[in-house]
């Protein structure tokens, strides 16, 4: 039990992930904002900078629900590209929906409630298929690695945007501090939901390192897998191609 850390059972974390989403749906960003000091939204410009998304792509943002991803994408696939937002929960679909309306975003934006360990599109569906903070929720993550892949038109490819293994070993008491003493009290404080932050905690430590997750891609078919770090590993950038 490393910092109160426990292995939660597949039904249950379902539930919980369930929870987590339902109740923070609405809080969402000053959740992201107050968590990352705002960082989140510099790793999101990031993501979709080195996204190589260009004019005319279709674009599946799996777990897209808040929207943020689809935003910063659909300028960059124009008025003949197209963006997909799937998302399993149908009020993160909403939030997000209703967010990108209100910023002008309609023409070319369509949105599917959809698990990504079954995508319901054929295969060779996109260019690119992006998501961020979202793989560490899925339960079977090589089923959906496996899907992402198989929508993919040959030459396409994926994106993931997620936490990962600090890098600098300075930063590690710094960042287990956070995770485990503040973000919890964040959660309480402005969520009025401790347990759901800690969970997030737990979950990023769970979650496959840069190494391992490169490895998973590599199984699931993926060529050319590469890893970027930002902000000394907190997350990383995983880009594969489908060849
Ligand atoms: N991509 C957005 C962002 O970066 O702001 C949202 C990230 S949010 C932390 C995670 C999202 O993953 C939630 O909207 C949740 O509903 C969704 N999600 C969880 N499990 C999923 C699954 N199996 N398939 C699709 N979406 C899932």
């Amino acid at each position: 039990t490393h910092f109160g850390y426990r292995e939660v059972p597949v039904a249950e974390k379902q539930k919980l992930v369930g929870r987590v989403f339902t109740s923070v749906a609405s809080k969402y960003d000053l959740m992201n904002d107050l968590m990352s000091f705002g960082v989140h939204r510099l790793w999101k410009r990031h993501f979709a900078a080195v996204s190589g998304v260009r004019a005319g792509d279709r674009v599946l943002d799996l777990a897209g629900g808040t929207g943020d991803i689809a935003a910063l994408l659909k300028p960059r696939v124009g008025a003949q590209g197209e963006v997909v937002v799937g998302d399993i929960n149908a009020a993160m679909l909403g939030v997000g929906r209703d967010r990108l309306t209100d910023r002008g975003l309609v023409e070319g934006l369509r949105y599917a409630q959809l698990n990504a360990e079954a995508l319901p599109f054929p295969d060779g569906t996109f260019d690119a298929v992006t998501i961020a903070f979202g793989l560490r929720n899925v339960t079977d993550k090589d089923r959906a690695l496996g899907e992402m892949h198989r929508v993919l038109k040959t030459g396409g490819r994926a994106l993931i945007l997620e936490f990962s293994q600090v890098r600098q070993d300075w930063l590690k008491p710094l960042y287990d501090f956070h995770s485990f003493q503040v973000l919890p009290r964040l959660g309480r404080l402005f969520a009025h939901d401790e347990d759901s932050y800690r969970y997030l905690a737990e979950s990023i430590r769970k979650h496959p390192d840069q190494a391992a997750l490169k490895a998973m891609m590599e199984r699931a078919g993926f060529a050319h897998v590469e890893v970027r770090n930002l902000s000394a590993g907190i997350v990383a950038i995983h880009r594969g191609y489908r060849v």
